[in-house]
């Protein structure tokens, strides 16, 4: 049975009170029903009904904690509450150009098994999508001795356009097709329930949950790869838009009349900061060199090459830009690079931090933190995961809810 992806939005409140429980337990746990009252400001015994809902759920479990130090019946020890690690397994997918990274997680986040698999095509029809992405879960899963039946929930992240409420794509470079409503083609392919993302979405959503945007409220998240991407987590909530189409940074102009971008339209950010404008920008100056990566541009300047010096100077300064304005419409706590790959020295100098400072608007305050976090190659799928262990969790909370109705 495949439900498209669960919105809080239409919970009643007992179950938003079991995720706020849920959530609350996931970013502070082990921790005790008392302490989760106080944090959340309601009643002890709301918690207690909620804990035990979820506990009966499998989601939660008791453990011993330490002698509370504040309790008159000496030695007791406190009981406190957990994630049950081991009561779901969930796949997180990102279908990159090239191939698709796949990470198998428990409840917890903890990994599993791992997966990648090279794409024959960068862009796919959507049939030939769904059968790719149930092949490399079948690949997946046999690391394991399991099967994709066995697991939770999957996500999957792609970049473009994605109403991620309705599993609907409007646009991603993946696809061959626009406007593919993917609920019905996913239900009829896996055994499970599918949730589609933008895959920035899922990095701010990595960040949320296991990254360094654990216990914040209001933060952004920057992603820099082929293009650059943003998730926008306000309220802690992830913010989309009306269409789903929020949030695309990269495509925010920085200049009238500007370089071509790919998606068609001039003067966006990642025609000027994305790894595919860097390139062009190299090869362009002379198209006898192997310029194919960020990191031989950065090795380029590093020995002096003013074309490269320059090529990753106006790219720190167009980010700074960038950044400045997310600062001025936003004021988030911090703003989070995110980036797979090490080569984003130039996004992150002194020039392009007093670039930043100079474009936002003046205020007796301290800017916002910015924080670089390198992930390595599975920020991802990891990403993917960590909007799986959502997603999943809000529909074993609404299936509790109505066997026991
Ligand atoms: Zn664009």
């Amino acid at each position: 049975m495949l439900k498209s992806n669960a919105s809080p939005d239409t919970l009643d409140k007992r179950n938003v009170t079991r995720l706020r429980v849920l959530e609350h337990i996931r970013v502070r746990g082990p921790i005790s029903r008392i302490d989760i009252a106080a944090a959340l400001q309601t009643s002890p015994a709301t918690v207690t009904a909620a804990t035990a809902n979820l506990i009966s759920a499998g989601l939660i479990k008791e453990i011993e904690g330490d002698t509370n130090p504040k309790s008159t019946k000496r030695g007791r020890p406190r009981v406190l509450l957990q994630l049950d690690g081991t009561s779901h397994l969930i796949a997180g997918l990102k279908v990159a150009r090239q191939h698709i990274s796949v990470i198998v997680v428990d409840f917890e986040g903890s990994e599993v098994a791992s997966h990648r698999h090279t794409l024959d095509n960068a862009r796919m029809s959507p049939d030939e999508f769904v059968k790719v992405i149930r092949a490399v879960l079948e690949d997946t899963c046999k690391k394991i001795n399991s099967s994709p039946d066995k697991l939770a929930g999957v996500s999957i992240g792609i970049a473009g356009l994605v109403d991620a409420e309705r599993n609907f794509v409007h646009w991603s470079s993946s696809i061959t097709e626009r406007n593919i409503d993917f609920n019905d083609l996913l239900s009829t392919e896996l055994p499970c329930p599918a949730f589609v993302e933008n895959d920035a979405n899922l990095v701010a959503k990595a960040e949320q949950l296991f990254g360094l945007g654990k216990g914040l409220k209001n933060f952004l998240v920057v992603t820099i790869e082929h293009g650059v991407g943003l998730g926008i987590v306000l309220d802690g909530e992830l913010y989309r838009g009306e269409r789903g189409c929020g949030a695309e940074f990269g495509h925010a102009k920085v200049q009238l009349d500007g370089a071509l971008c790919q998606c068609g339209q001039r003067g966006c950010l990642e025609a000027y900061v994305g790894d595919y404008a860097l390139i062009r920008e190299m090869t362009v100056a002379d198209q006898t060199k192997d310029m194919e990566t960020v990191s031989n541009i950065q090795e380029r300047a590093r020995s002096g090459d003013q074309r490269a010096v320059s090529v990753l100077a106006r790219a720190g300064q167009m980010f700074g830009l960038g950044i400045s304005n997310l600062i001025n419409l936003f004021d988030p706590e911090c703003i989070i690079i995110s980036a797979a790959h090490s080569s984003i020295d130039h996004l992150c100098s002194d020039e392009v931090m007093n670039r930043i400072r100079s474009g936002v608007v003046n205020v007796d305050a301290p800017l916002p933190e910015i924080k670089v976090h390198r992930w390595g190659d599975q920020i991802w799928a990891k990403g993917a995961a960590a909007y799986g262990i959502e997603q999943v969790s809000i529909l074993k909370v609404k299936e509790f809810a109505a066997n026991a109705a």
